[in-house]
């Protein structure tokens, strides 16, 4: 999950669709378990922001009920406003009925208070209110709130059926407000020999980002024989990638060594989707992102000739094997060419030729760098 932009504000992960599911189970099961054996509840949905949280809470209610939405806000922008417009909807007769009113959020109690005035004149046998979210800190009102499903700090949020000025509403996620980005970051991707070291050299100068290739943190590790370095050579020299988790938390650790770089060029980094995610996970947690994957598109035979050709100079045991290239580019077509669909499926994926001369791919590639 990465930071979403609505509107002029940037919003960040803050519950997931699992820990969500996980809550609306719950306060459903808590609310059947409640009612008495043969009730059948009318369950009341305050639209628009309860919709999704609805549906999914009376599929999770095993037993019988109807349903009805009503509507009535008091959301201007991002902050709740004391004008609670009119109520549109109940046309049932509610006598004698148990109501359930699914509210998304109650934060200043404004709009539940309204319920409260609404149905005391319906002569209903029992009014109890489920809410999803709930904001302790600015709540005012004396009103009882039978379920919670999650108590939230006072601090805007969207998604799952809520909005920010009508966007937002359709991510199966919750976000919460956070800052405008300040870095642009990112990722140089292509198989290896792409060029992606030569490249990140000649930006990070242009463009005063921080380059960080996790080859030459690895490489560095093993010269100065850290613990670090013993346990990544015997993955490197074999042309394997180093686990995951290692390789995740030394990225982790040389981002947080500049903290205050205008952005970063990821080289060699992601690897592997679990890496994506990870990323984007870290990057969304300060509240910026990954800006977009540059791939630099060389076919394997100029590859390999370009790796022997480099094995020549570079000293680099894992550049002189032709069969440790050969699995370099195993590695690479099983584990990392997949990143491709990851970065497009964000909009985040442009494709350079990496054939050429190093200044006219430097070129391709800031052109590109300069729209992101
Ligand atoms: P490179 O300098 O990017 O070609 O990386 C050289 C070697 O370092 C790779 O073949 C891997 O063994 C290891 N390595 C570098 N980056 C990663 C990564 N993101 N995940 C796993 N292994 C990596």
């Amino acid at each position: 999950m990465s930071i979403l932009k609505l509107h002029d504000l940037y919003f960040k992960p803050f519950i997931s669709k699992a820990e969500i599911h996980a809550i609306v189970k719950h306060l459903a099961q808590q609310v059947k378990h409640d009612l008495p054996k043969n009730e059948v509840p009318v369950f009341v949905g305050i639209l628009n922001g309860c919709f999704l949280f609805a549906a999914d809470f009376i599929r999770e209610f095993n037993g019988d009920c109807e349903v009805s939405f009503v509507k009535l806000a008091s959301y201007e922008g991002t902050s709740s406003t004391n004008n609670v417009k009119e109520l549109v909807g109940i046309n049932e007769d509610l006598t004698n009925r148990t109501v359930i009113i699914l509210e998304d959020i109650i934060d200043t109690g404004n709009t539940l208070q309204e319920i409260y005035n609404i149905f005391r004149n319906q002569n209903v046998k029992q009014l109890k209110v489920v809410s999803l979210f709930f904001k302790p800190d600015v709540f005012r009102k004396e009103l009882p709130i039978d379920y919670i499903g999650k108590s939230i700090e006072d601090k805007f949020i969207v998604g799952y059926g809520l909005d920010y000025n009508g966007l937002g509403r359709n991510y199966p996620e919750i976000y919460q407000l956070s800052t405008t980005p300040k870095m642009k970051n990112i990722v140089l991707f292509g198989p290896p020999g792409a060029g992606k070291g030569t490249q990140a050299n000649f930006l990070k100068e242009m463009y005063q980002f921080v380059h960080i290739s996790t080859g030459d943190v690895f490489r560095f590790n093993i010269k100065n024989s850290t613990e670090l370095g013993l346990l990544a050579k015997k993955y490197m020299d074999e042309g394997d990638l180093v686990p995951d988790e290692v390789t995740i938390n030394m990225l982790k650790v040389e981002v947080e060594k500049n903290t205050n770089a205008n952005g970063f060029i990821f080289d060699g980094f992601p690897r592997t989707q679990s890496q994506a995610e990870a990323l984007d996970a870290f990057l969304s947690d300060k509240g910026e992102q990954i800006n977009g994957m540059i791939a630099l598109e060389v076919p394997e035979d100029v590859l390999v000739t370009r790796l022997l050709e480099r094995g020549k100079t570079s000293g680099r045991t894992d550049d002189t094997d032709e069969s440790k290239i050969r699995n370099r580019f195993k590695e690479y077509n099983t584990k990392t060419a997949i990143l491709k669909d990851y970065f497009d499926a964000q909009n985040k994926y442009y494709g350079i030729n990496g054939v050429g001369s190093i200044e006219d791919i430097t070129k391709r590639i800031s052109e590109v760098f300069d729209t992101l």
